[in-house]
């Protein structure tokens, strides 16, 4: 259940953009009775009922999936690319990936948005040797910059390590993270994968961290500090949640993408079911887990 991890590590995110301390934030988190998940997580679930639909990644379909699901609900916390490619192709009839291309004067975005919700193609795809560009695919109807379609790239990749890595075991450090190192296909995300290694293995702490990794929307910026949080603290859900979200940047985009690897190596037991309970839409979420399970056996 990765992706419940992700979908609650989006909410409480989102939560802790108030400025709380842990202690706060696990005050605030007990007294709400609804956990409500942001963009990420509505656009993780277009991607998956898209993979469901089609039986495949198709962009036209995920595009289009997308564009209903933000009609549905404008409220989420969407930035201003996925809106701005919708518009295009409704009112320009380009297709989604020439939109996202036409952005950011024709390079296309390298935020994290890519990234923050490919989970449920990471757990697709966990298997396939092809699984960049199936990122890349998924990435690049919204993202279409090198860097945007890295990051997916990289946290789908993250993802499908971590799920079949056994949680009684120790995390593998060495070899998970030179997997990410080599998986990159950027120098700025490689540069800050390997960055990433030296600064678990050197017990940098958090503050410090995020000031050397960066703290902005851009996936080179936010990914890294997930991935950290991750490392840091891999046999702790809670841990890693709340070393992702209480340090400043992008949290609740932080808190999807590092929470997103936590629940895939640790699995749903490891997740507070108190939290589990109170996710929005868990039941619905579950079925979509379990359909793409289903459809990969
Ligand atoms: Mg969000």
């Amino acid at each position: 259940m990765a992706w419940v991890g992700s979908a609650l590590g989006d909410a409480i995110g989102e939560l802790a953009f108030q400025g709380l301390g842990e202690a706060g934030l696990r005050a605030e988190i007990a007294q709400r009775d609804v956990l409500t998940y942001t963009d990420d997580t509505a656009m993780a679930i277009g991607l998956a009922e898209s993979i469901i639909q089609v039986g495949r990644l198709d962009q036209q379909h995920l595009g289009d999936t997308f564009r209903a699901n933000f009609k549905r609900e404008p409220w989420r916390g969407y930035a201003a690319g996925p809106p701005t490619v919708f518009r295009l192709v409704e009112r320009c009839g380009m297709s989604y990936s020439e939109a996202a291309r036409s952005l950011f004067g024709g390079q296309g975005s390298f935020g994290n948005g890519a990234a923050m919700r490919i989970v449920p193609a990471g757990l697709f795809y966990y298997n396939a040797p092809d699984l960049y560009e199936k990122a890349r695919v998924s990435a690049s109807v919204t993202h279409a910059h090198p860097i945007g379609v890295d990051g997916a790239a990289v946290l789908a990749w993250a993802v499908a390590q971590a799920v079949k890595l056994d949680p009684q075991e120790p995390l593998p450090f060495e070899g998970f993270s030179q997997s990410l190192v080599d998986f990159a296909r950027t120098p700025e995300i490689r540069d800050k994968m390997t960055l990433v290694r030296t600064l678990v293995a050197e017990d940098v702490p958090p503050p410090d961290v995020a000031r050397q990794l960066g703290r902005s929307v851009a996936v080179h910026e936010s990914l890294p500090f997930a991935i950290y949080s991750f490392l840091r603290h891999p046999q702790s859900f809670e841990t890693c949640l709340f070393c992702a979200v209480l340090n400043g940047g992008d949290r609740d985009t932080l808190g999807a993408m590092a929470c997103a690897i936590s629940g895939a190596y640790l699995g749903v037991e490891a997740i507070p079911q108190a939290w589990r309970e109170k996710l929005e839409n868990r039941a619905y979420i579950e079925d979509l887990v379990l359909t793409l399970a289903e459809m990969r056996n």
